[in-house]
Order: structure tokens, then sequence, then C-alpha cells
């Protein structure tokens, strides 16, 4: 009944949706299996994509010719780019979506790919001989052949749902949780553990007074996510701000003997960074408020989402809180928020291709990694995705570096150093983030892309080799051209800097703090003559490339240092037990782990620089 399939993908979360496509590019013949079509690329909590650290890498996904970003524009109802009053490394595009228009979209991009066939049924167990993947079994009994298989299970491995005193099985609100893949690993020889992560009530917009909250709109000018030519956004809808209260609090206080958070039955960590209304009220006792984002589900219903207020408590708990919140006296719910433990796999059982080290062809991808966030289990499942096609296919694996993309820090902090709560990204993650910005990353990584064959890039790249032409004119005329101190004085005054004494080159004007070229351009109608026929985009990126320029020299000379120890390459076979030299710890976590450079044994906790100086010494270096 089926081929032989070259990449088997699990599940079609974000992950998995990412994956199918990521090795579908590359030539590869592949199923995605999951256990419910209608929930493809459901999003199980924030209608939501991007955000701070998190929006970067949803750019890098575009950039390497993944959906998630497409999607993203062409079904977002609102667009911000965070963190303007921060210097660019921090800029973080974030949209509200349409919920169901976003996983509609999904599905008809995975279904327009003459690459990728379908199955809808839960798989139940791997077929593995010789420490080597062949395939995968389904609930019906059937065994599906595959050379490789990407697992990209979610939160669905043995999930269990918490609303207050009651508990049941599920991978997601209304969905049935899996089983026997968490059994059969651990029999390989897999290491397992618990995670939770909870969300709050949807509820009734009709019934909200939105005139007693403060409204939020998006950017006047919208961005978006793709370098492609998607859609601008046109028509934006708003979201509202509100705030809990004391009130609120003690309403909510009154359940917590009944909150399985509280009472011990929820034994997973959860997210430090999106901790529920409870955990915000226990820790934080001292605070009277908290901020509430009210943000529509969609173009075409009335539910909401109630960002800030994710809780396990009792419903009936939830409904009575909820109705003390300014502007939600007479709501109603559409459903009650929960928590939900899950299954995952310590992601330090993984190679940087996300291949398993115990089962060849085997890889994970997600919130099976102990992630959590939709963009950080998409940039998983791409990788995961394109190493599996590439590995049936007999080619080098491809390896972001932590100094390449967010993509790279993220797998690198995952395989070498784990994680106990659910890992999310941040700008603080990556120490070279001023060469990672969102305005870059298809300088950075579309090439790459290109080089190894995706489908579709001949358009992406020609835009690339434009804009790196516009940036470098752009530049070349800024530092080329003076300007008089009549010209530009009076806006050098305006924005709050030393007026000029005598011409001095554009450039070094650009460096000054508070200077834009927007500004400068006003003040210089020559100057906005020639930028005129350039894309903002191209503007913008020489902007802060010369802006810039000093701090990003700074971190390229970082990186070129760091990357003679990322080229020295260890024996994957060796046994580091016979150096001696070797603290006892460091020759048991580089034989668990691994490592494929000292660079990447650097960054292994425990490994300190002695032990590092041993491995070079050992190498003769
Ligand atoms: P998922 O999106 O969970 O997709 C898994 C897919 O695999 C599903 O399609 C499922 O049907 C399928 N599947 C699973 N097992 C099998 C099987 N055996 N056979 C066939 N198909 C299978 N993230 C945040 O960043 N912040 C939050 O506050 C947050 N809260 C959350 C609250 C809840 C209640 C849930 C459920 C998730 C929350 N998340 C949150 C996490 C976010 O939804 C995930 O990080 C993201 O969806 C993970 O993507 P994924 O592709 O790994 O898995």
């Amino acid at each position: 009944m089926f081929p032989t399939y070259d990449v088997i993908v699990v599940g079609a979360g974000h992950a998995g949706c990412e994956a199918a496509v990521a090795a579908a590019n590359l030539g590869a013949k592949v199923l995605l299996a999951t256990m419910n079509m209608q929930t493809i690329a459901q999003m199980s909590c924030n209608p939501a994509m991007g955000g701070v650290g998190k929006g970067q890498i949803v750019r890098e996904i575009d950039a390497l010719g993944g959906y998630s970003g497409i999607v993203t524009d062409e079904t977002m109802v609102q667009f911000r780019l965070l963190n303007l009053s921060k210097g660019p490394a921090m800029w973080s595009p974030r949209a509200q979506s349409d919920r169901m228009a976003f996983a509609l979209n999904w599905r008809e991009k995975l279904e327009a790919h003459p690459n990728i066939d379908f199955w809808q049924e839960m798989v139940v167990g791997l077929v593995v001989k010789d420490g080597r993947i062949e395939g995968v079994r389904t609930g019906l009994g059937m065994e599906i052949p595959g050379k490789s298989v990407v697992l990209t299970n979610g939160t669905f491995l043995n999930g269990t749902i918490h609303i207050g005193e009651k508990q049941f099985g599920g991978g997601r609100a209304g969905e049935r949780s899996a089983t026997g893949l968490t059994e059969q690993l651990k029999e390989l020889g897999f290491e397992a553990g618990r995670m939770k992560t909870g969300t709050p009530a949807r509820l009734d917009g009709r019934t909200l007074d939105y005139s007693a909250m403060t409204v939020q709109h998006g950017d006047e000018n919208p961005g978006r996510f793709s370098y492609t030519d998607t859609p601008p956004l046109t028509d934006q809808l708003p979201c509202h701000v509100t705030y809990t209260s004391p009130e609120v609090h003690e309403t909510l206080r009154e359940g917590f003997d009944r909150s399985p958070m509280f009472n011990g039955r929820i034994q997973g960590l959860g997210p430090r960074y999106c901790p529920s209304i409870e955990d915000k009220i226990d820790r934080f006792a001292g605070r009277d408020q908290h901020q509430l984002f009210v943000e529509p589900e969609g173009r075409n219903t009335c539910e909401i989402y109630v960002n800030g207020f994710s809780s396990s408590l009792p419903e009936d708990v939830q409904y009575k809180a909820l109705r003390k919140v300014r502007g939600f006296e007479n709501m109603k719910m559409f459903r009650p928020g929960y928590a939900i433990e899950y299954d995952f796999f310590p992601p330090t059982q993984l190679g940087p291709t996300l291949e398993t080290r115990l089962v060849d062809g085997l890889f994970f991808a997600g919130q099976i990694n102990g992630t959590t966030g939709y963009e950080e289990a998409g940039c998983q499942g791409l990788i995961a995705g394109m190493n599996a096609a590439l590995a049936v296919q007999e080619r080098d694996p491809f390896i972001l570096r932590r100094s390449d993309a967010y993509i790279g820090v993220l797998i690198d902090d995952l395989i070498n150093k784990g994680t106990e709560e659910p890992y999310r990204m941040f700008t603080s993650r990556a120490e070279y983030r001023i060469l990672l910005r969102q305005d870059d990353a298809d300088l950075r990584l579309t090439p790459m892309a290109a080089a190894l064959g995706v489908r579709d890039m001949d358009g992406r790249i020609a835009r690339v080799q434009s804009k790196r032409a516009g940036v470098a004119d752009i530049s070349g005329e800024l530092r080329q051209h003076s300007i008089t101190p009549e010209q530009i004085n009076g806006y050098l005054e305006s924005v709050g800097t030393a007026s000029l004494k005598q011409g001095v080159k554009l450039d070094s004007i650009l460096a000054r703090p508070g200077v834009s070229l927007e500004g400068m351009a006003d003040a210089v109608p020559a100057l906005r003559d020639f930028l005129t026929p350039y894309d903002a985009e191209t503007v913008n990126l020489a902007e802060v490339t010369l802006k810039y320029e000093g701090y990003i020299e700074r971190e390229r000379q970082a990186v070129e240092k760091m990357s003679r120890l990322e080229g020295i390459k260890l024996g994957k076979a060796f046994d580091y037990e016979q150096l001696t030299a070797l603290s006892k710890e460091a020759r048991q976590k580089l034989n668990k782990l691994k490592p494929v450079t000292i660079g990447q044994a650097s960054r292994i906790s425990g490994v300190s620089p002695a032990d590092v100086s041993v491995l070079l010494v050992h190498l003769g270096r």
C-alpha cells in the first residue's frame, strides 16, 4: 500500500509541517503522518507568531525556504515591530494571526506540494533494525517503510490535561494523547522526562466591554516576515489591554487549594517565562495588578484569547475571577484554560542535525525536545527535515553555527546544555546578536539554502544580490559625499546633537546617536533623490550596517576567533576515558555527548577551559 518513503514525518504541528516541506523541497519523497488532518498547523495556544527572539527565527526559517513566514504574512491580522526603542539587534517582528486561516493556509501549501503524501492515523511504534530506522507502525497495525523518520509529537506523548481537580488524557483540548512511542523509545535506551505548559480561557468577544480597555493598534506601516512578495497587510484588527486587580487575585486565591499546580498533582516543570496567572499571583504577591492582552482569534470569529491569564484552576474559579476583570464584567466563556503535562526527550541525546545518537535515521524536532513555542518548533522541523533528506541522499549534513543564526544558537544550546524547563528563545541567548538581526537573515542564510538546492530559490537569490548591491551603493554614497553645516545643522539641532562647524562625510553624521537616514534625507533633498529607487528594506539595512559598523566588526572578529575552534574536528568514535588528564566530569560528558568540534566541546557544561587545552594538546594543536 505504501512505497518506501525517504522521510516519514510524524505529526503535523509547526515542527512537522516545516520538516515535511524542508525535506520535500530538497527532492525527498515525504509522508506526513498525523493523528488528525483537521488540526494541521494548529496553533495550540496564542494565535501569534514572532516576538522577541522568536520573530528573528521566523525570518530565518523564511530565508532558508520554510513556509512559516509566508503563511503568517498571508493570514495575519496585526503586525508590530517590537523593541524599536532599543538597538537593531533587539528589533523583533510579531504578528497576531488568524488561527483558522493560518492552519488552512498551511494545509493548502502542503497539499500543493508534489513530494508530500499524507496519512491520518496515530503512529504507535517505530520499526528499528540493527540500530537503524526502517519505518513506523500505526494504530491500525500497518507498517509504513521509511529510510528516515522525524518525530514531532509536540505535547501529545502521554499528554494529561489538568483543570482544577479534574485530569484526563489528551494531547490538546478535545484531542487524544499519543501512546506507545515513549514506551518503545525507553526500551530502545532513550531517557524521557515530563514537562508542562498551560493556556488561558477563550472568551466570547461579543460580551466584552472594549470601551473599558486600552486599545493597541498595529504599526502604521506594517512590515512582514517573508523576504518574498507576500501581500502587504492593509486591514489590521486592534488588540486591547486590561488589568487584573486585587479583587481578581483574591478570587483566584480562593481556588488555590483545588489547583493541580499547588497540590502536587502536576509534576512536570512549566515555562518560567510564560507562567500561569496563579503562579504570578503566588510568586509576585506584592503586585496588585497584572497586564492582560485581549487578542482576537481571527477575522471571522468573535473568539478572544486572554494573553496573560493562563490557568489550570477549576473552571468556576476562572469564570468568577475573569468576570471581575475590567471590561469582562458580562463576559461569557467559550472554554476554560487548562494545563497539560507531556513526555519529552532530553535533547542532549541528539546530534547537531537533530538525529538521535541511538538510532540512525531517527530525528526529533519541536516540543518533543523540551522546547516551547511555534517558532522554536518550526525551525527545528526545518533543520531535521533538511538533514533527514540529505542523509538519505548521502550528502553532507546542514548545520548552522551559533554565529550564523538564532536557529544555530537554539540547537547548540539544546544538544550541549539540555534543558530542565521548556526552552524558549531570547535575544540574550545569542552572543553574536548584532550579527543575527531580523533585517539580514536573507543575506546570511538564503545563499546557503540555494547552494543546497532547495526548491524555488532563484527569485530569492536574485533579491539577495540586489539588496547586497543596494546596500553597497548607499554605503559608498554616504562615505563619499560630504555635507555642509548649512544643509544639516537644523536637523542636527532638532535631534539634540551638536551642530557642524565644517563639512563632513554623510556616514559620520549617520553614526551619531539619534540621527536617522530618513531624517537626513528630509534635510537634504539630493540624498532623498538618491535613496528613492531603493526599497525600504535595503535602505534600512544600509543604515543599520553603517550606524553599527564598529560593533558588527568587533563581533565578526570574535566569531573568527571562535571559528578556529569550530574548525577543529573531534573523532565521533573516540573514547575520552583514555584521556586521563581530562576531569572526570569532562570525560563523562564528552563520552555522552560526543561533540563534533572543539568549539562544541567547549560549550558543554562541565567541560572547562583546562579540559579544552587537554583536547587541543591531544590533537597536536
Ligand atoms: P504540536 O504543535 O503540539 O503538534 C504535534 C502534532 O503531532 C499534532 O498535529 C498531533 O496531532 C501530532 N501527533 C502527535 N503524536 C502523534 C502520533 N503518535 N501519531 C501521529 N500524529 C501525532 N507555547 C508557547 O510558546 N507559549 C505558551 O504559552 C504555550 N502554551 C501552550 C499551551 C498548551 C495547552 C499547549 C498544548 C501548547 C502550548 N504551547 C505554548 C506550545 C506550542 O503550542 C508548541 O510549542 C508548538 O505547537 C509545538 O509545535 P510541535 O510541532 O512540536 O507540536
